[in-house]
């Protein structure tokens, strides 16, 4: 058969109807579900037959939205969680026990951080960091009890870019889960699976909605690895609403194109803060002087919806430019239709110590902007008035 497009699947994957032969997906707000006999009942509580018996352990919405992902993103199965982080924290509690070791990529997301540094020590699950910049250094860094590997590239908010098949390679040599946080890829921009990773975690509260409206997440990979996964949820209950999972399934039709746009603006903005004189430095994964650029270049399609820089100033700079913006929002969200600037530092990040931000690149005066849909020129003149003071 013809391999279908992303966009394709994207928009075509759910193509079956009930009875009323609805076009959009219908929705279906219920808690539980009937069972036709006594019998039926048994034997799906048993699992000798699959079916939808309860909203926390299966719904519609939710197996669409995951199928559709599984899809797009090269794998078996999944789960769909109530946010990023409660896929982040199923993916590791439900594969980890007392005594196991995990290698983390020091940039990850600041909630990650304190999963690994501070809840995860109480039931005796240890980390260590380690550097992008010295991929030399994780191969030493995996004991005996290291059992995953846990990256995001690129990474909130520095932007740096790890090289997956090289990881890939390493994960599977010493038979390691490799978990990647692919959030700020979305799978249009970059598909883990394909360089060798065996679970894929998604806040989906971002670039897949794209449009700021709901908080949601995914755990995507092999069956084996999910079965693990969905048990833990089911008894633990971090269940995305079947509501949030339909607005995402509609959302996930809109992927590629609303991606395509983001990136290109990202792309030209990059761009127009690297040539301005008041402007420190600036990171954008496809700007050749991003540290990293052929390796982004070559795992993504993409340079994705995010640029960081540094204005020359420092941190006194950086918060005049956030108080001078007049349609970007401050906030604390990205992947938005509406452009977005956030200054990490004192947000999203904040809970870090200022020597644990340095280590990843968050320097006081950073600030990171989510290109959103806006006409390109009128982020840039907002970008340009509030760098320059003036209109
Ligand atoms: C936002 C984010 C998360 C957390 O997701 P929530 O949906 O806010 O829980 C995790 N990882 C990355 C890279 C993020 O940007």
């Amino acid at each position: 058969m013809r391999k279908k497009s992303f966009e394709t699947n994207a928009i075509r994957a759910q193509m079956s109807r009930t009875t009323n032969r609805e076009h959009s997906v219908p929705l279906y707000l219920t808690s539980s579900f009937v069972f036709e006999d006594a019998e039926q009942a048994r034997a799906l509580f048993a699992d000798e037959i699959s079916g939808n018996i309860y909203t926390r352990f299966s719904n519609p919405n939710n197996n669409e939205l995951i199928e559709k992902l599984c899809l797009l993103e090269g794998t078996e199965d999944g789960i769909a969680t109530a946010s990023g982080m409660a896929a982040m924290y199923s993916s590791m509690a439900a594969l980890l026990k007392s005594g196991d070791h995990v290698l983390a990529s020091r940039s990850v997301f600041g909630s990650t951080h304190q999963i690994l540094n501070t809840l995860f020590p109480r039931f005796n699950i240890s980390y260590t960091y380690a550097d992008i910049a010295d991929p030399a250094s994780w191969e030493s860094k995996i004991m005996p009890n290291t059992k995953m590997i846990f990256v995001e590239t690129p990474s909130n908010p520095a932007l740096d870019i790890i090289d997956l098949e090289w990881l890939g390679k390493l994960a599977n040599k010493h038979n390691l889960i490799l978990n990647v946080d692919n959030c700020f890829a979305t799978p249009y921009l970059q598909n883990p699976f394909a360089w060798g990773a065996h679970l894929v975690t998604h806040s989906a509260t971002k670039f897949i909605d794209g449009q700021g409206r709901v908080i949601a997440g995914a755990v995507l990979g092999k069956k084996e690895l999910i079965k693990e996964v969905r048990f833990f949820a089911r008894h633990t209950g971090p269940a995305l609403s079947p509501f949030n999972a339909w607005v995402l399934s509609k959302s996930l039709e809109t992927l590629a194109v609303r991606m395509d746009r983001h990136c290109e603006q990202a792309h030209k903005l990059a761009q127009f803060l690297e040539q301005h004189p008041d402007v420190e430095r600036v990171k954008y994964p496809f700007l050749p002087s991003h540290p990293q650029h052929a390796l982004a270049k070559k795992q993504m399609r993409l340079g994705g919806g995010v640029v960081t820089f540094e204005l020359k100033g420092g941190i006194e700079r950086g918060r005049k430019f956030l108080n001078a913006l007049k349609m970007l929002s401050h906030s604390a969200n990205l992947g938005d239709t509406r452009s977005i600037a956030t200054h990490p530092a004192s947000t999203t990040h904040s809970k870090l110590s200022e020597a644990e931000r340095l280590a990843v690149g968050i320097t006081p005066g950073l600030v990171r902007i989510s290109v959103g849909l806006e006409t390109y020129d009128d982020i840039q003149v907002d970008v340009r008035q509030a760098i320059e003071g003036k209109i």
